[in-house]
């Protein structure tokens, strides 16, 4: 470890030690004002430790149109060239003051009532976290937006890929509005929907042509009427990804229906092709006893995925070489060390953590199941997480008789996510109180169409 990040352990150690010690004063409502030292800011401007990137204590203005995604976890991912870029924000929003955008965005708020709802992702900063009217994870947020008939506007919190999806379920008359095009989602970037078109043309030119073992036919069914593979899509993906599975007998799924879907896929192929998140179709997949060596990883800069034929017919689970820069920071280091520093502690990580990291912890899975335990835990526990640190810094605040850290210590966000400032939320707000709808998201007839088909299906499987 670093010697900064040894420092950041060690801080981050002492303010655990201190929350502990003060849980009985916190639960009788008598916390001294120094205990709120336990939830530390992703960025402080006075000193910057508290970032993996000094650079996350720019305005996101300053860095929203520079080449790549900005500082941060993602810093270093390969951007598409046609990704979003927004343009300037004007000066009256990247002048004002903390309290003058309190003022303007509580203001919009009351003005607009119903017309608008403000959906914000468990990941976003507390910032904007306050404004929203409903918290959750995108497809909680998705489904939201379409229980909300009364909303004119949804402005959506979150990035790229979750707006696409609240637009598909919303009605064509509801707007879907991301308050900066430049969050988007490194991880769904990491598929565009030409290479997985690329990659489905190769795989039926091995599969799909009654070769293999199994003695498929010359239509790529076998003799249960299996197609050759399945595509499935993690919700972390582009609306023509979801469509793509949608028009050629696939599904898409979530990080808490994941072995659901693919018990699904199953029934009815003889494989499945699993994008973007390589993690969480790898860990989904050993959960239901399916080994590493049926699981070919598909780089989809060579051919055949960097793959022989052979080894796609003996796959079982053909994984897209995609992952999220947040959740891969996690290490089994990080697991050793918080047991050694904390012994009894509980740990528990995301499924897009790598495999190791998963099989190390206590416990794995989606961001409401993480919620849940934390919701669950018996008070006094200590508690190690492995997901964005948002999150766990707000799961510390409503349980303040646990001891909850992150397990990364070097603090690191969503960076994607951190784009969506106060600024750009007053702006957006305002626009829409002067008639106009910036930076809507919409998502075209057959793309939604088959989007629709394919998370449909996600619905309608069970278990
Ligand atoms: S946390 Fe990871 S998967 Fe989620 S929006 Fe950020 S980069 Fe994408």
């Amino acid at each position: 470890m670093s010697s900064v990040a040894e420092l950041l352990h060690r801080a981050a150690a002492a303010e655990r030690a201190l929350a502990q010690a003060a849980a009985p004063l916190v639960a009788a409502g008598r916390a001294p004002v120094e205990l709120q030292l336990t939830t530390r800011p992703i960025a402080l401007k006075a000193t910057g430790l508290s970032s993996c990137d000094t650079a996350l204590t720019r305005d996101p203005w300053a860095i929203d149109r520079d080449p790549g995604y900005g500082p941060g976890a993602s810093t270093g991912d390969p951007v598409p060239g046609d990704a979003p870029r927004q343009g300037p924000l004007p000066e009256r929003y990247t002048e004002a003051s903390e309290a003058q955008l309190d003022e303007w965005i509580t203001a919009a708020k009351a003005e607009l009532g119903d017309r608008v709802s403000i959906l914000g992702h468990f990941y976003q900063r507390d910032e904007i976290v306050k404004y929203a009217d409903f918290v959750g994870d995108s497809f909680m947020l998705a489904q939201a937006a379409k229980q909300h008939p009364e909303a004119e506007a949804f402005v959506f919190c979150g990035v790229h890929f979750m707006a696409e999806t609240a637009d598909i379920l919303s009605s064509p008359d509801q707007a879907v509005i991301l308050p900066n095009l430049a969050a988007g989602c490194s991880m769904a970037d990491m598929a565009t929907i030409d290479q997985v078109e690329q990659c489905w043309d190769e795989l039926m030119s091995v599969l799909g042509d009654g070769t293999d073992a199994a003695g498929t036919d010359a239509a790529g069914t076998d003799g249960e009427g299996k197609q050759p593979v399945i595509p499935v899509t993690y919700m972390n993906s582009s609306a023509a990804i979801k469509a793509f599975c949608g028009r050629n007998g696939g599904i898409v799924c979530t990080s808490s229906n994941a072995e659901t879907v693919l018990e699904w896929a199953f029934a009815r192929g003889q494989r499945v092709v699993f994008f973007p998140d390589q993690h969480l179709g790898r860990n989904t997949a050993k959960a239901m006893g399916i080994s590493e060596s049926e699981m070919p990883l598909w780089r989809p800069h060579l051919a055949l995925g960097g793959n022989t034929a052979e080894e796609l017919r003996d796959a079982k689970v053909i994984l897209w070489n995609g992952f999220c820069s947040v959740h891969k920071r996690f290490t089994v280091d990080q697991i050793e060390r918080a047991r050694a520093d904390y012994p009894g502690v509980r740990v528990i990580v995301h499924p897009e953590c790598p495999a190791p990291v998963v099989e190390a912890a206590d416990g794995a899975g989606s961001t409401e199941y993480i919620r849940k335990q934390v919701e669950a835990a018996a008070p006094g526990e200590v508690l190690a997480i492995g997901t964005e640190i948002n999150l766990v810094n707000r799961l510390q605040q409503q349980r303040p008789d646990l001891t909850i850290f992150c397990l990364d210590p070097v603090v690191c966000p969503c960076s994607t996510m951190y784009r969506i400032h106060p600024a750009y939320l007053a702006w957006t707000l305002e626009s829409l109180i002067a008639g106009e709808q910036p930076n809507r998201i919409t998502v075209d007839g057959a793309v939604a169409e088959h989007s629709r088909v394919a998370l449909e299906r996600m619905l309608a499987a069970k278990p």
